[in-house]
């Protein structure tokens, strides 16, 4: 039996155990994915322990997403975003890997957004907002970079080839050209509110929420009525864990089932 799970803290509420095990059903493989919850000083020695105990693979979550960087081989990806969200224990040592940029990317594809030459608009240089700067900027997109604390966004925008940085108030004349946006600030989450104008939407966009409870943010509200192409949070946390499953198994996924358990909670 192989055993993956999530480690995080709080890991109380999360979607991914009935995602995967949803998976292994469908695979027939048999297999268990387990939340742990280590205290924020123990997640080194968690990790090793894991690796001990024969753990075939973890996702990581809040807080520990950049803690593990320490203790993983982490790929180029994880590496340029700064960022673990899955561990793989199946080689010689544990590698660290960050399925959110490729989440994001095939989110946008799943809805037929032609990414390549694009111009997109990622509000947000968080851990998600440099995720999908990179993910946007590696499918061709030229990427501009809108945040609050604005020096961070051009911090992100040093790091992300042809990037440039903002803060919140170029939005209105950033949006007015580009062809996809990305939510990838908490903002929508704990209220009714939207980091972007509604008036700045536009029909020719595809918008992206990271944002995913709820599913209906009020950006993707603003944006259907100005005839957007919208497109939930939750396909981009399905897609993170499609990759996750990929590279542990080597197989495809079984998307539509993995869609199908994460959706029914929702
Ligand atoms: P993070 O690293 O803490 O970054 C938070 C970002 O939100 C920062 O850019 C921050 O701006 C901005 N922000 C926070 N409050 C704001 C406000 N009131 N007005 C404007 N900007 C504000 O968090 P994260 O890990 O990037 O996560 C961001 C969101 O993405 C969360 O909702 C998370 O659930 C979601 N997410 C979704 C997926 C998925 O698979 N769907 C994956 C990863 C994350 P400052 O720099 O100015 O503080």
């Amino acid at each position: 039996m192989d055993v993956f799970g999530l480690v995080g803290n709080p890991v109380g509420h999360s979607l991914s155990p009935p995602m995967h095990e949803a998976a292994y059903d469908e695979c027939g493989l048999e297999a268990r994915y387990v939340t742990f919850e280590p205290a924020p000083d123990e997640i080194a020695a968690a990790i090793r322990g894991a690796e001990s105990l024969g753990i075939t693979g973890l996702n990581v979550t809040i807080p520990f997403k950049r803690d593990v960087l320490e203790v993983v081989a982490p790929d180029a990806m994880a590496e340029r975003i700064g960022a673990v969200n899955t561990i793989d224990f199946t080689g010689a040592e544990p590698t660290g890997h960050n399925t959110d940029a490729a989440g994001a990317i095939r989110a946008l594809r799943e809805h037929d957004v032609t990414l390549e030459g694009g111009d997109a608009v990622v509000v947000g240089a968080g851990g998600a907002g440099r995720a999908v700067s990179f993910g946007l900027a590696d499918a061709g997109a030229t990427v501009a970079v809108a945040n609050r604390t604005e020096s961070s966004a051009h911090d992100l925008a040093s790091e992300v080839p042809d990037a440039t940085g903002h803060g919140l108030d170029d939005l209105d004349s950033l949006l007015a050209d580009a062809d996809v946006l990305v939510n990838a600030t908490s903002v929508g989450m704990e209220e009714d509110a939207t980091p972007v104008p509604a008036d700045a939407l536009h029909g020719d966009l595809a918008v992206l929420d990271a944002v995913y409870r709820p599913l209906e943010t009020r950006l993707l509200r603003d944006a259907a009525d100005a005839g957007a192409t919208t497109v939930d949070g939750a396909w981009m946390l399905l897609y993170q864990g499609v990759e996750a499953f990929e590279l542990w198994t080597g197989r495809e996924a079984p998307v539509a089932a993995m869609n199908e358990a994460l959706r029914s909670r929702l």
